[in-house]
C-alpha cells in the first residue's frame, strides 16, 4: 500500500494498558442488574459531553443476555494517561477522558465521540469474553475488534468509529509507535486494514467514500473478501451472545 493514501493526523495512545485501578470515591451511578455505569465526581461539569455516549453505551448493554453473577462495571474516571482497558479481576472496564479528548482534537468532537464509543465496546468485548467465557478462535485483541465492529453495526447503521480507530492505530504506526511483533496486539496497519475491512464489509455504503475504496481495492486485489469476512463475524458473534 502506498503509505501517503492516509491522512497524517496526530498520535497518541489507544488500548495499550495501564494495569492499575482504583475504586472511585464519589460517582454517579446508573445500574441494573447486570452493569453499572460510573461518571467521576469531578467528570460531573462534563457530564453533557459523555452522557451521549453512555446512553449509547447502555443501550447495547441492556440488548445483551447477561446473567446478575456477570455484573459488567464501566468507569469514565482521570487516568495517567490517555487510555482506555477492563480489569478481569475487577469486572470494570475503565475509560479515560484524556482518551475522548484526544480523539476529539484529532478528528473533531462529533467524531472523536463515535471513536471514543468503538473503543468502550472493544473493552466490552474483553469483558464479555471473560465473563461469559466465550469461546474464541485466534488472538483476542483481534476478536475483540471483530465483535467491537459488529456491536457497533447492531446499534447503528454507521460504523465510523470503528474506521477512525483504524486510522488512529495507522497514523500511532506511521509516527514510530511500534508495536512489539511478539505482544498482543496486531501492528498498526494491520488494525486499520482489518477495521477498514470489516467495517465496510458489514456497510457497503461506506464504499463510496474514496478512501474506504482504495484500501478495499488494495485487499480485494490479495483476494480478501470484506463482506465475507464480515459475515462470518457477525453470524459467530450473534451466536455466541445470543443475539438474533
Ligand atoms: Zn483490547
Amino acid at each position: 500500500m502506498r503509505l501517503s493514501l492516509i491522512p497524517c493526523l496526530a498520535l497518541m495512545l489507544i488500548l495499550s494498558a495501564c494495569g492499575w485501578a482504583q475504586p472511585l470515591q464519589n460517582s454517579r451511578q446508573t445500574s441494573n442488574q447486570t452493569f453499572q455505569i460510573q461518571l467521576a465526581e469531578n467528570l460531573q461539569t462534563e457530564s453533557a459531553r459523555f452522557e451521549p455516549i453512555l446512553e449509547r453505551f447502555r443501550q447495547t448493554l441492556e440488548a445483551l443476555p447477561l446473567a446478575p453473577q456477570q455484573k459488567i462495571t464501566v468507569e469514565i474516571r482521570s487516568c495517567r494517561q490517555a487510555n482506555a482497558f477492563y480489569i478481569p479481576s475487577e469486572r470494570l472496564i475503565v475509560m479515560c477522558p484524556g482518551l475522548l479528548d484526544t480523539l476529539s482534537r484529532r478528528f473533531g468532537e462529533n467524531q472523536g465521540q463515535e471513536t471514543f464509543h468503538f473503543v468502550m465496546l472493544h473493552e466490552l468485548a474483553h469483558a464479555l469474553i471473560d465473563q461469559l467465557n466465550l469461546p474464541i478462535l485466534g488472538n483476542e485483541e483481534d476478536a475483540a475488534d471483530a465483535m467491537a465492529t459488529v456491536l457497533l453495526l447492531e446499534q447503528a447503521n454507521s460504523p465510523i468509529g470503528a474506521i477512525l480507530a483504524g486510522i488512529d492505530f495507522y497514523e500511532q504506526y506511521q509516527q514510530g509507535f511500534i508495536t512489539p511483533w511478539a505482544g498482543v496486539h496486531a501492528i498498526g496497519p494491520q488494525r486499520m486494514f482489518n477495521l477498514v475491512c470489516w467495517a465496510s464489509g458489514g456497510q457497503p455504503g461506506l464504499l463510496e467514500n474514496r478512501l474506504i475504496r482504495r484500501l478495499n481495492s488494495e485487499m480485494q486485489a490479495l483476494n480478501r473478501n470484506c463482506s465475507q469476512e464480515y459475515s462470518q463475524q457477525e453470524r459467530a458473534v450473534k451466536t455466541l451472545l445470543g443475539l438474533s
